[in-house]
């Protein structure tokens, strides 16, 4: 058994305060790995609740996951949250990453099921000896030691979901499982996401959902990402930027103008935080916190 250690991270978002933080990926190269650090140092400052690093659909990065997240919790303030998927992996495996997360101070994890080598939309097919579904690995993590557990949630659905009701009993189950606290794929109407909270809470589970927020910055890449992911952008936001279409600079700043306008409704509406996707760069975050007022 492993032990963790501090406040459980459901209580620290859950506690009324608001919660920042922000997610990062593990880079491929040396010139990714100086962004990376750069934007840490950037952002630690705002002092987030928790940032948290992605595991790759395979290869060298996951080793990544594990040293970034470790020299996070060595060499910086900030409590790091490792991800980790059931993708490729058999139950021993996943047991011998849960220990190497533990090992190196690392006792947040974000329990996922990864998407099919295909892609997003593809059908899944879990790894012989592995894991099927996300709470599989919740249970696993729990039963593992003393680790506080995050999950996905989806405003819009899961891509390969039957229903939003279906989808919320599976957010449910997580939670039940032993999950702490979920964080929601990117969505751009406010609505999905109370909607989905509300979905959740009359099910009777009060688990805090961070508000995802990425914002646009190109819009057909945006475009392209969403229809994987399931995520639309609404007709109204298209027309705001399509505006500014042949000027990358305005494009960028109704983006960010649009994203703050969002965090802000999120908030509004009792959100108990946000957190961002900041693809290893702080620029877009901190020009939304200005316009947040969010101040070091
Ligand atoms: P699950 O909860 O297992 O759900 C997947 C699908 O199975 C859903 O359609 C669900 O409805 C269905 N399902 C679940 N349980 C059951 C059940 N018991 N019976 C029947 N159907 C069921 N991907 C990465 O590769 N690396 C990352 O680091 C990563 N980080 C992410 C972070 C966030 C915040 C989010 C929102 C997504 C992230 N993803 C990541 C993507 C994620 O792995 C995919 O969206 C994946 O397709 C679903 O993962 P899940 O954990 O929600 O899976």
């Amino acid at each position: 058994m492993v032990t963790g250690r501090g406040r459980s991270l459901g209580e620290v978002i859950g506690d009324g305060q608001r919660s920042f933080s922000f997610e990062f990926f593990p880079p491929k190269d040396g010139a990714g790995e100086a962004q990376l650090w750069q934007a840490i140092a950037a952002l630690e400052p705002y002092q987030p609740t928790f940032v948290s690093v992605t595991y790759g659909a395979g290869g060298a990065t996951r080793d990544k996951t594990v040293g970034i997240t470790g020299r996070i919790a060595r060499e910086t303030s900030l409590l790091p949250v490792a991800h980790l998927t059931c993708v490729g992996h058999t139950r021993e495996e996943l047991t011998g990453i849960l220990d190497t997360y533990a090992a190196s101070g690392v006792f947040h994890v974000m329990a996922l099921r990864g998407d099919p080598a295909d892609g997003p939309r593809a059908a899944w097919t879990p790894t012989p000896g592995g894991l099927e579904h996300a709470v599989d690995l919740v249970e696993l993590a729990r039963a593992r030691g003393d680790f506080r557990i995050g999950v996905a949630a989806f405003p819009e659905g899961h891509p390969s979901s039957t229903s939003l009701d279906a989808d919320a009993e599976v957010l449910v189950a997580k939670a039940r499982a032993g999950a702490e606290f979920a964080v929601t794929q990117m969505f751009f109407r406010a609505a999905d996401y109370f909607a989905l909270v509300e979905r959740v809470r009359e099910r009777g589970v009060d688990i805090p959902i961070l508000p995802g927020i990425m914002p646009i910055l190109n819009l057909a890449a945006i475009r392209r990402q969403g229809e994987l992911i399931g995520t639309s952008v609404p007709a109204a936001i298209v027309d705001r930027i399509s505006a500014f279409e042949g000027d990358p600079e305005k494009v960028r700043a109704e983006g960010i103008a649009i994203a703050a306008e969002l965090c802000e409704e999120l908030l509004d509406g009792g959100a108990p935080g946000l957190h961002f996707y900041t693809l290893n760069r702080s620029k877009a975050t901190l020009e939304i916190f200005e316009r947040l007022n969010v101040r070091v």
